[in-house]
């Protein structure tokens, strides 16, 4: 259901397509048949419906070169046929950065609509309204763009809106008050849009209850990072490491797996640990080597050291980043002890449970 098409990179940043966009060409053309246009009018909505995913694309564009202005990464951005969306690896936490990585979205908009003004031509431009085609194409476009910018400036979370009064609010008070507000706003607005929906346009029942899951959404994410503020690499790790000899066989690593508990384990050679070996390679090893081949040979030789004074956040980022099952935790080059997602995991839930 997540496949996506890659279309390209701009800025280092990955640009994907979903799949459902092509559903979305599909029913437009569908309906253009039907409606009985001719082939030209047909390839003028296409187009139509391609400029504006462009546009889209330049306004996601705009909250991810501004973001990493401020050294925040974004991860990719994916156009859907609702929107787009640029996946930045965090939110920026200062007020001003906030709102000015939420501000470049809409503005981009707001300035490919004035790029458009001189070009229109007005008289033929406002003559056949009501249907995209050569005549009306760039004013068409240009009024896209400034409903896009509002629509957008809705003050409710997910929309950037709703980003810009949370910025607006923290300047005053701490931003777990700020958030509560900005998503409370959000959710009676959204309220608003379906009782709306449900008396005019249907569409509006849809951006309500998007809406009233985003503002949800943010609160809850606010809360689970309150939960790991504070919290470094040292707080969460287990300090007893479960090891494995670089010279012992894979018979000797799948024992110790059922053995116990640990699902990956750090590859000890003279005293230093020279790699991990996952439940999933000892079973891949069993299969492809036998169980008398040696650790060494079926072990991941790249490990993954986190310092022990790095936040939980930071730590769990990279782990995600590295897609390896789990980290090694030092300190002044002393191996402290091992980090994986189960142990976070744990940590989390007895943290949340003390907490209540
Ligand atoms: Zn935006």
């Amino acid at each position: 259901m997540n496949y996506k098409l890659y279309i390209g990179k701009i800025s280092g940043i990955k640009i994907f397509i979903h799949w459902t966009f092509v559903l979305l060409i599909a029913w437009i053309v569908y309906n253009d048949i039907k409606a009985g246009l001719e082939t030209i009018d047909i390839l003028w909505s296409v187009t139509f419906v391609f400029s504006i995913f462009g546009c889209v694309t330049l306004h996601e564009l705009g909250h991810s070169l501004t973001a990493q202005r401020y050294h925040i990464k974004t991860r990719d951005i994916t156009l859907l046929p609702i929107g787009g969306v640029a996946s930045l690896e965090s939110i920026p936490e200062k007020p001003k950065e906030e709102l000015f990585v939420a501000l470049a979205g809409p503005a981009v908009n707001i300035v490919i609509a004035l790029a458009l003004l001189p070009f229109v031509h007005w008289p033929e431009a406002l003559e056949g309204l009501g249907q995209v085609g050569g005549s009306n194409f760039l004013l068409s476009l240009l009024s896209v763009n400034l409903t896009l910018a509002v629509f957008n400036m809705i003050p409710a979370f997910p929309m950037d809106g709703g980003r810009v009064l949370r910025a607006l609010l923290s300047y005053k008070m701490d931003r777990v008050k700020a958030t509560r507000i900005a998503a409370g706003i959000g959710q009676i607005l959204a309220l608003g849009f379906v009782i709306l929906g449900f008396y005019g346009n249907p569409f509006l029942v849809f951006i309500g209850v998007f809406i009233f899951l985003g503002a949800q959404a943010e609160t809850k994410h606010l809360k689970s990072r309150a939960l790991i503020s504070g919290v470094t690499l040292r707080d969460v790790m287990m300090r007893e490491v479960p090891l494995l000899e670089g010279s012992q066989t894979i018979r000797d690593a799948a024992q110790q797996l059922l053995d116990g508990q640990n699902k990956t384990f750090v590859v000890m050679s003279a005293g230093k640990p020279v790699g991990t070996l996952s439940h999933l390679e000892i079973v891949r090893a069993l299969g492809e080597q036998g169980e008398n081949a040696s650790i060494e040979s079926a072990m991941d030789k790249n490990l993954l050291y986190l310092d022990a004074e790095l936040s939980l956040e930071n730590g769990l980022r990279e782990l995600q980043r590295s897609k390896k099952p789990l980290a090694l935790i030092s300190f002044q080059n002393t191996l402290l002890g091992v980090v994986d997602v189960q142990n976070v995991t744990e940590f989390l839930l007895i943290r949340s449970a003390k907490q209540k």
